[in-house]
């Protein structure tokens, strides 16, 4: 019997081992991985990031906040490249959420935040509260106040829960756990425009699209728009558990000395994993190579899915996919594994595949030709 609460719905076998864009179970089994672990080793298991650990572990892996920290300094200036933002490093999506949140409340003096239907922020009580979805909330009791939901790629029904208490808007670009929805981008552009106007915050929650998932170091790089609040956590440190926030340099004075902190926030093995992973995704053509082959992959489910009955639509945004099915997730999920393929699920009816970044055509043909074996 497991000692363990069985809050998770695990599957019948452990990885142990992994290499690059593939997984090795205790058999010895190869799986490809087009999960990259809920978006978490957007590079896979890649050497540099490996040696990076290695080095980092044999120097020193863990110093607190309060003293210098010239891994979390190169950290947040890759991150940060020439936009006009400070960061906060902490150690998940939901802490990053959380990081939000508190600015913007912060540095607004006003308490309502506006989120959107359907979306999901991570599972503490606030990020749980700007979650727009019931089975996420149900049995906690009271969850924190004021916060709404408008319709997402609907700027009517932002407009019509203004108050002149609004703090902020907090927006996913792709909403990912509910069935991957990129939003309209005539809708972002107004949003933020609007926003800006009535000196609303925009928070981008990029704990998912963020870190190149979507052929751009960050999804609202496609939308021509600039957040003030960007939350990170996923793919930051290739897995090792990591969140940050960035927000502009103006908010700055509601961060003040003691008003937020994190005991393992900006760790030194997650800043070390996090700045060998910038320097793989800031090199020389890789996004761009991200996009091309990511329209590849797009083409190729395309013309494999055509005349698929059980599917219904292929959407997504660069390596951020979804596959809406009339099919039975949990059955398509174990028929993929069993031919060697690990894939997501995401909402009630879609297939996700987040795959690393890094993969190859090869690997990109070979996890279609599985694809097109399972569905009906
Ligand atoms: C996964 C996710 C979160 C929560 O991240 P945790 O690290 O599990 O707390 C928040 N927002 C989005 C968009 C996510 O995809």
């Amino acid at each position: 019997m497991s000692k363990l609460f069985q809050n998770y719905k695990r599957a019948d076998l452990e990885f142990v081992k992994a290499e690059g864009a593939y997984l090795f179970d205790q058999d010895g089994k190869k799986y490809l991985d087009f999960s990259s672990g809920i978006g978490v080793t957007n590079l896979g298991f890649h050497p540099q990031i490996k040696a990076a650990l290695a080095q980092q572990v044999d120097a020193i892996w863990h110093s607190p906040n309060l003293y210098q920290s010239s891994l979390q300094e190169e950290v947040a200036e890759k991150l940060i490249g020439t936009y006009d933002y400070l960061a906060f490093f902490c150690n998940s999506g939901a802490e990053a959420n959380e990081a939000a949140i508190k600015l913007a409340r912060k540095a607004t003096g006003k308490q309502e935040i506006i989120s959107f239907i359907d979306s999901f922020h991570g599972r503490t009580f606030g990020a749980m509260s700007a979650t727009g979805q019931d089975k996420i909330k149900e049995g906690f009791g009271d969850l924190v106040p004021h916060f709404s939901y408008a319709t997402y790629n609907d700027l009517d029904s932002v407009k019509a829960l203004v108050t002149n208490e609004t703090a902020a808007v907090m927006l996913e670009l792709v909403q990912g756990e509910s069935g991957v929805l990129p939003a309209q981008s005539d809708f972002v552009k107004g949003l933020a425009a609007f926003c800006q106007e009535k000196g609303i915050l925009l928070i981008v929650d990029e704990v998912q699209t963020g870190m190149g998932r979507t052929g751009k170091l960050f999804a609202f790089e496609h939308y021509g728009i600039l957040p003030d609040i960007v939350s990170l956590a996923k793919g930051l440190a290739s897995g090792v558990p990591a969140g940050a926030i960035l927000g502009r340099s103006q908010l700055s004075s509601a961060f003040s000395y003691g008003s937020h902190g994190s005991t393992f926030g900006g760790n030194k093995l997650a800043m070390a994993a996090a700045s060998a992973s910038l320097d793989l995704l800031k090199a020389d053509g890789f996004l761009e190579a991200v996009q091309e082959k990511s329209q590849l992959l797009m083409k190729e489910l395309k013309e494999a899915m055509h005349d698929k009955k059980s599917v219904v639509d292929i959407r997504g945004l660069g390596y951020m996919i979804g596959i809406e099915t009339t099919g039975d997730l949990p059955d398509l999920v174990a028929k993929a594994r069993a031919k060697g393929l690990i894939i997501l699920t995401a909402g009630t009816n879609v297939i996700r595949l987040l795959p690393p970044l890094t993969i190859t055509n090869d690997q990109i043909h070979q996890a279609v030709s599985i694809l097109k074996n399972i569905f009906d």
